[in-house]
């Protein structure tokens, strides 16, 4: 069983951009700058915001972070949005989700300039992914595939079962995994928690790729044996023995499953990473869409 380790890819891709960034630094061109906008206090999300923020300072990105209350209306963060998108100096943006219930996250998604929308969410963005032409991916799906680029994984011909359909994970991933590119090619099933026998569905997978938010829901019997399987769900369980108070928990039994792939992300220190080396990657690119 080899690890894919998505910690030490992310940290590589983060110093590859390091060098371009200096380079750019070198020909007087512009510093790239990131932009995030956190809404409340939702621990989790501050620690993904947090993290992101570090990345730009490593690769030599200028960062903004835009802390808003939980009690914003939702028109106050629209114009925030929008002065965003209209603030030249900012390459590219996000606004972390999730957001207060009080807030359509569509209305912010659209709202979103899709010349910065590093992460890939827009309908502009979503679309030119599903026709093929250039533009942002989304950052978790964009991640995985440069995962198994590096690890040189072969996924042309390959059944491809992807578990969970939404907007930001499941379903990109599966338009990434069927698209005709070098990563990609496969024939893809995507399920979801209508889907009826899905062990039987995933057994059949040489690539499963698990993104339904549920700890540990895929067990060593879902699994066929030398399968490649990606683990993107994230979870803090309580644990009293670890300083922060908890420990982070996959999709996939992590113990039982291993021993039956070629290839398996952990959590932490698989997916996570490389959503944010992703989105690195988009903000480096956004320099070229304005
Ligand atoms: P989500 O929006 O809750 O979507 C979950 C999907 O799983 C839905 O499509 C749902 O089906 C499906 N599902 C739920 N129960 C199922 C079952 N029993 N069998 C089959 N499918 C089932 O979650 P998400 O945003 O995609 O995130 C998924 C996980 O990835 C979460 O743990 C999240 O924290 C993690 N995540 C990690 C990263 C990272 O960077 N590592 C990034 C994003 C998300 P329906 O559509 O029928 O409801």
């Amino acid at each position: 069983m080899i690890l894919l380790d998505g910690k030490k890819t992310s940290s590589d891709i983060k110093d590859e951009i390091a060098i371009k960034v200096a380079e750019l630094k070198q020909q007087g061109e512009k510093t790239p700058h990131l932009a995030a906008i956190i809404v409340g206090n939702d621990g989790a999300s501050r620690t993904y915001v947090n993290a992101k923020v570090k990345s730009c300072e490593k690769v030599g990105f200028n960062s903004t972070l835009v802390e808003l209350p939980d009690t914003i209306s939702e028109a106050d963060l629209l114009a925030k949005v929008e002065e965003l998108n209209n603030n030249d100096d900012i390459d590219g943006f996000i606004v972390q989700l999730p957001l207060p219930k009080h807030i359509d996250e569509h209305k912010v998604t659209l709202a979103v300039s899709p010349a910065k929308d590093v992460d890939g969410f827009h309908p502009e963005s979503v679309g030119r992914m599903m026709l093929g032409l250039p533009g942002f991916l989304a950052a978790t799906p964009a991640g995985i595939v440069e995962l198994l680029d590096r690890y040189d994984i072969e996924t042309s011909g390959k059944e491809c079962v992807v578990i969970g359909r939404s907007h930001i994970v499941g379903s990109p991933m599966s338009v990434l995994m069927w698209r005709n590119s070098k990563i990609g090619n496969c024939t893809v099933t995507i399920t979801h928690s209508r889907t009826k026998n899905l062990a039987e569905i995933t057994k059949r997978a040489d690539i499963l790729i698990v993104a339904l938010g549920k700890p540990e829901f895929v067990s060593a019997d879902m699994v066929k044996e030398g399968a490649v399987v990606v683990d993107v769900g994230i979870h803090r369980v309580e644990d009293a023995s670890k300083k922060s108070g908890f420990r982070l928990l996959g999709d996939v039994k992590f113990d039982e499953v291993s021993p039956k792939c070629s290839h398996i992300t952990p959590v932490p220190g698989g997916v996570g990473p490389m959503t944010i080396a992703s989105l690195m990657m988009n903000t480096l690119q956004a320099i070229d869409m304005k």
